[in-house]
C-alpha cells in the first residue's frame, strides 16, 4: 500500500474505530437563507439550486439513511456510519425543529457520528447546545463553508459573511467540544498562490480539526457560469491545481484531517473544468506530487495546534 503523506479522513476513522466508517449524505430540505427569495442576497456565485450527491428531500429522512446504509454496506463493506447533513445550510430552522430532524436520522445503532454542514453566520448558541448534547452519544462535526481567509475573495464570491463570522463560530464550537471541518476553494479569482497558502496558515493557527479542499469549478445556471462564459474569470488547469493543492497541504498543520481533495461536481451540471470529474486521477496525482517532492502535510507549517 502506498505510504500516506497526508492525514486522510479514512485513516482518521480507521484509527478511531478500527473498521471502515462511511458517510451517509442526507438532504433535510432546509435550503439556505443566503439563497432564499425572502431574506437572501442571491447566494454564493458558484452555488446552484440543485443539492447534488444527496437524495431528494421528498424522501423521508429515515428512508434516506436506510438506503444510504444499505448502499455503503454493499459497496464499501462499511460497518459503521456517520450521517452527513449535506445539502445547503443544515442549521436553517428553529432549534426544536432541527432537533426533531437530526434525531429522525439516527435510526441505526451503527451510526457513530453526525456531520452538519452550514454557513459560519448561521450557528446560534442554542444550535451549538443541541450539537453539544448530541456529542454525548455521537461524534459531532460542524462543517463550515469558509472558502478563503481573504475578505475580498468572500465579497467577490458573494458569501455574505466575513472571516470574523467564521472565527466567532469556530471558537464557540470548540468551546462546546465539537469538531470543526472547514471548506476551502483553491483558484478563486484574484487569489495568487501566496494568498491560498495564507489560508492554509490561517486555518493552522486556529483550532481547526479538518478541511475539505476543492478547485473552483463552474456549475450550470450560476452567476459564476456567466462570468466564465464572458471570459471574466479563468480556472486552474489540472497540473496547476495538483501543485497548489500540495503546496496547501505542506502549509497545513499535520494533525488537520483532510476530508476532501477535489470537487464532486455532477457531470450533467458541470460547465468546467472537465478534469475535475476524474476524482481518482486528481487524488492519485496529488499523492504522486507529494512523493516526488519527498514532502508531507505540514512540512512547511510553523504552527502547533492551539
Ligand atoms: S452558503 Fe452554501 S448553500 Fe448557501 S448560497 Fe452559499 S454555497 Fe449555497
Amino acid at each position: 500500500m502506498m505510504e500516506e503523506r497526508y492525514y486522510s479522513f479514512n485513516r482518521y476513522l480507521r484509527e478511531r474505530y478500527g473498521v471502515r466508517v462511511q458517510r451517509i449524505p442526507v438532504n433535510l430540505g432546509l435550503g439556505c437563507p443566503h439563497r432564499s427569495n425572502r431574506t437572501g442576497k442571491g447566494g454564493c456565485i458558484f452555488c446552484d439550486s440543485y443539492a447534488s450527491g444527496v437524495l431528494p428531500y421528498a424522501i423521508p429522512v429515515e428512508e434516506q439513511v436506510r438506503r444510504g446504509i444499505e448502499y455503503a454496506e454493499k459497496r464499501y463493506r462499511a460497518r459503521l456510519f456517520m450521517v452527513y447533513f449535506q445539502a445547503f445550510s443544515n442549521t436553517y430552522a428553529p432549534v426544536d425543529e432541527l432537533e426533531r430532524l437530526y434525531k429522525r436520522a439516527l435510526i441505526d445503532e451503527r451510526i457513530v457520528g453526525i456531520m452538519v454542514g452550514t454557513r459560519p453566520d448561521l450557528v446560534p448558541d442554542d444550535v451549538l447546545e443541541l450539537l453539544k448534547a448530541l456529542s454525548d452519544s455521537y461524534e459531532v462535526w460542524l462543517e463550515l463553508g469558509l472558502q478563503s481567509s481573504h475578505y475580498r475573495s468572500l465579497r467577490f464570491i458573494n458569501r455574505g459573511h466575513g472571516v470574523s463570522h467564521f472565527v466567532d463560530v469556530l471558537l464557540r464550537a470548540k468551546k462546546a467540544g465539537l469538531k470543526v471541518c472547514v471548506h476551502v476553494i483553491l483558484g478563486l479569482p484574484g487569489e495568487e498562490r501566496d494568498d491560498m497558502l495564507e489560508t492554509a496558515l490561517f486555518l493552522s493557527a486556529l483550532p481547526v480539526d479538518g478541511v475539505k479542499i476543492h478547485n473552483l469549478h463552474v456549475l450550470k445556471d450560476t452567476p459564476l457560469e456567466r462570468l466564465y462564459l464572458e471570459g471574466e474569470i479563468s480556472l486552474l488547469a489540472f497540473r496547476e491545481y495538483v501543485s497548489l493543492c500540495v503546496d496547501f497541504l505542506e502549509h497545513l498543520r499535520k494533525d488537520i484531517v483532510i476530508q476532501r481533495l477535489t470537487g464532486e461536481a455532477p457531470r450533467e451540471r458541470l460547465v468546467a473544468p472537465e478534469w475535475c470529474l476524474n476524482k481518482a486521477e486528481v487524488i492519485r496525482a496529488i499523492r504522486e506530487e507529494l512523493r516526488n517532492r519527498g514532502s508531507v502535510q505540514g512540512a512547511k507549517c510553523p504552527f502547533k495546534r492551539p
